[in-house]
């Protein structure tokens, strides 16, 4: 195979072909390369949450509400079932001190526009049935929602090839070609592909794409390990998170530090249930390399932790567990835009555990940059040279 396209973009995940699909709707020739098939890293091994409260004020919530308006008309646009319900959510909140904090962001997000309130345990506890007694309350948001994640990739990577693009699977991305620091296209493993312009959306694995530029990017894989039950009829209200989910996953350092085996796991309650009735429970937040094992202990805490706020799930069985690796960075957001030092590759990843919920904005972001050179977002904050 030897090529030639105007931009390469690297991996199938819902970053990738939702970026694919942007730059297609837009003109441009477009060639995806995929290691594997579409969805085969974290866009694949996740939950389905398009969750706005567990963002924070800020560009991070503007993101997100912007990709939710995308969502509501997503699944006409592509012309694919994607299983998008706009569901509602809810943080639930275990002590005082949980409380406090949810407040003060609550407080935040409501001054930002976003519409979200705190519910007291009574008031919770009609949302949701099988709350632990202890809880002191909850969030509430009506514009959280949820997705299949697959399918949202497969319904941009088919509605990207009937606007043009090509996406090659099975294929893997071996060297960047650049000639004095300006790049040249894509080595695989079936040949060659031209190209001047490269974006990396590799996930997890995006730094191993940027050290063949010669390009150092800080992220790195967080696993989160995942609980499939049987089929139940219709029992969780939509999406539902626990505070503790959010200390999780924006202060690793305080996890590191704890004594309890399930907090040290990063473990934090996810749980909502999917179209056909299964409910997916999760999950840890981990920094074990490429491992994607599913472990005992791990699966274990999950379990602890999430029949102690709903001990109302404690009947069902389990069909099913896995693990993906969410990309990492460590400000939460991710790294998007051209690199400096060589010309025409750019990067768009880093979403750690938000790739769902942002993937439509993040196309819309890219596509606005590579054709316009500016977007509605102020696109500093995601410059790696942030992390100097
Ligand atoms: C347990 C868990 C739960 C999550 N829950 C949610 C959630 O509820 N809501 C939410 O918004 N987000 C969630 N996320 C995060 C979300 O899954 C990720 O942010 C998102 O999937 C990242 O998408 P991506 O396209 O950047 O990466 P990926 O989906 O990992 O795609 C990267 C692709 O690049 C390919 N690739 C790598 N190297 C090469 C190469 N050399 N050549 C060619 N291809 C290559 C890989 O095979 C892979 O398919 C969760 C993640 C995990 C792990």
């Amino acid at each position: 195979m030897n090529k030639t396209s105007e931009i390469v973009i690297i991996g199938g995940g819902v970053i990738g072909t939702s970026i694919a699909y942007n730059l297609s709707k837009k003109g441009k020739k477009v060639i995806l390369v995929e290691k594997g098939d579409l969805a085969f890293g974290a866009s694949g091994s996740c939950d389905q949450e398009i969750i706005l409260q567990s963002k924070s004020p800020g560009v991070h919530l503007q993101m997100a509400m912007r990709s939710a308006e995308i969502y509501k008309t997503l699944e006409d646009e592509l012309n694919h079932p994607i299983e998008y319900k706009n569901t509602g959510g809810m943080i639930i909140i275990e002590t005082e001190e949980e409380m406090k904090t949810m407040e003060g962001i609550v407080e935040k997000q409501k001054k930002f526009g976003f519409n979200v309130e705190i519910l007291d345990r009574n008031e919770a506890a009609k949302l949701q049935g099988g709350l632990a007694e202890h809880l002191q309350g909850s969030t509430y948001s009506p514009q959280d929602a949820h997705i299949n994640s697959m399918e949202l990739t497969i319904g941009y990577a088919n509605a990207a090839k009937k606007l043009g693009a090509e996406v090659i699977l099975n294929t893997e991305v071996t060297g960047i070609k650049q000639e004095n620091r300006k790049i040249t296209g894509v080595q695989t493993s079936d040949g060659d592909i031209d190209s001047e312009i490269v974006i990396n959306c590799a996930g997890a694995w995006a730094p191993a794409i940027a050290q063949m530029a010669g390009i150092n990017i800080p992220i790195q894989p967080r696993r989160g390990q995942i609980i499939i039950t049987e089929e139940v009829p219709p029992y969780v209200m939509g999406d539902i998170l626990s505070a503790r989910y959010i200390a999780a996953k924006y202060n690793p350092d305080i996890l590191k530090n704890s004594n309890d085996p399930g907090i040290k796991l990063g473990v934090g309650l996810a749980l909502s249930q999917m179209e056909k009735g299964n409910i997916m429970i999760g999950a840890t937040r981990e920094f074990v390399g490429y491992d994607t094992s599913v472990t005992r202990e791990g699966i274990k805490e999950i379990l602890k932790y999430a029949t102690r706020l709903v001990p109302g799930i404690r009947d069902l069985n389990i069909i099913r567990v896995f693990a993906g690796l969410r990309p990492y960075t460590p400000d939460g957001l991710p790294v998007i835009g051209f690199m400096e030092n060589v010309e025409g590759f750019f990067m768009a990843a880093g979403h750690e555990g938000d790739g769902i919920a942002l993937a439509p904005v993040t196309g819309e972001i890219v596509s606005d940059l590579i054709i316009d050179g500016k977007t509605f977002i102020d696109d500093s904050v995601f410059d790696i040279k942030r992390f100097n």
